[in-house]
């Protein structure tokens, strides 16, 4: 099989409902997309995940730098075609963000090509592992812009009438003080039993989270997730040593070398290697392989929003569950499908990352 020509598409989805995080304000979620064609008739999908900004740049970058390396190869030499991309020329200008989320949607549509040809869902295709449900937790009731009430309110939903086993807030607040009563009135409400994780998205300094990280260990959280600046490995291993509540972080760690660091240094407990941030499904899977060297658990950033990491979780032992955030979910031709709490483990061979046409032409701002 030959690769004979690779197009992208520049989709724009707007949210259901404008949100925000402690450092981020989203009406629109951005999905470079990547369509790899080959001369015996399969194309292969593959797409990254941004706030809008920048998915031009993504675009192009793979359009007129990483499309030439492509033309005339072989999809399965997905390796030999990761070294190509990753040595190319552009690693000058930049070695994470742009290039190596471009980097990641044309390597997630190699893989989407290999488990077409094989006629093989990919997580069967990469060895397959667990069988049918994968746990979830959900992250669309917490939100930072949601009033107190609402906050509570969707948590509880989400827990005792849709079955989710956990749920996530937002924390970051101006004054943590009121991360500690939002934090106190969801666990309130949902009882012991559900999973509760807070996010905090970098938005503290290592002497704030000390201090509130501290405070928030009585509602018996099940990780603190980016609670600093994600170039602060030392202040990271601190937290992991001092809180009684796990570090969870990974969703702006571009490279295996990164998340190397990190695990090498014991800064971080559960890791969410994202496959659209890193470059692909071939360095998720590197790393997902090193996180199993000291018993780690991976538990997906799911920027992606789409199947990705269903396949991926099911063929790795050491994953443990996925987030759930359904924005995106409508554009795919395989979409995820949710169930009492529970991701069903797709079915269709092939990646699920294939878009319907319909969301191609409604998105598309080029
Ligand atoms: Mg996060």
């Amino acid at each position: 099989m030959r690769i004979t020509r690779v197009e992208t598409h520049d989709l724009r989805v707007p949210l259901p409902k404008p949100i925000t995080d402690s450092i981020h304000a989203v009406e629109k979620w951005g999905v470079p997309t990547c369509v790899v064609h080959t001369d015996e008739g399969l194309t292969g999908w593959g797409y990254t995940g941004t706030l809008s900004p920048g998915n031009d740049l993504i675009c192009e970058t793979i359009d007129r730098y990483y499309a030439p390396i492509l033309i005339g190869k072989d999809p399965f030499n997905v390796k030999l075609i990761w070294d190509e991309l990753h040595w190319s020329l552009l690693r000058w200008v930049g070695r994470a963000g742009i290039t190596q989320m471009a980097h990641a949607a044309v390597d997630v549509a190699l893989w989407d090509l290999m488990a077409k040809a094989a006629g093989k869902p990919l997580w069967q295709y990469l060895g397959g592992h667990k069988p049918e449900r994968i746990k979830a937790y959900c992250t669309d009731g917490g939100w930072l812009n949601w009033s107190r009430e609402d906050l509570v309110a969707d948590c509880k939903r989400l827990v005792e009438e849709e079955g989710f086993p956990g749920v996530k807030i937002k924390i970051g607040k101006e004054d943590p003080r009121e991360d500690y009563e939002r934090t106190k009135a969801v666990r309130q409400a949902l009882g012991d039993k559900p999973m509760l994780m807070v996010d905090c998205n970098q938005k503290w300094n290592l002497a704030t989270a000390m201090v509130w990280g501290k405070r928030l260990e009585e509602f018996d959280l099940f990780w603190l997730e980016e609670p600093l600046n994600p170039d602060d490995i030392a202040g990271h291993r601190r937290l992991a040593e001092e809180l009684n509540v796990p570090i969870a972080l990974g969703e702006h760690v571009y490279t295996k070398f990164g998340f190397r660091d990190y695990i090498a240094a014991e800064a971080v407990e559960y890791v969410q290697v994202d496959a659209t941030r890193v470059a692909g499904i071939t360095e998720w899977l590197q790393v997902a392989g090193m996180a199993a060297c000291y018993d780690l658990r991976i538990c997906p950033h799911v920027g992606d929003m789409g199947q990705i990491h269903q396949h991926l979780t099911a063929a790795t032992p050491n994953a443990l569950l996925q987030e759930y955030i359904p924005w995106i979910r409508h554009c795919f031709v395989d979409p995820i499908v949710v169930e009492d709490g529970h991701y069903l483990v797709p079915q269709s061979p092939e990646a699920s990352t294939e878009m319907k046409p319909e969301a191609l032409e409604q998105y598309r701002v080029r």
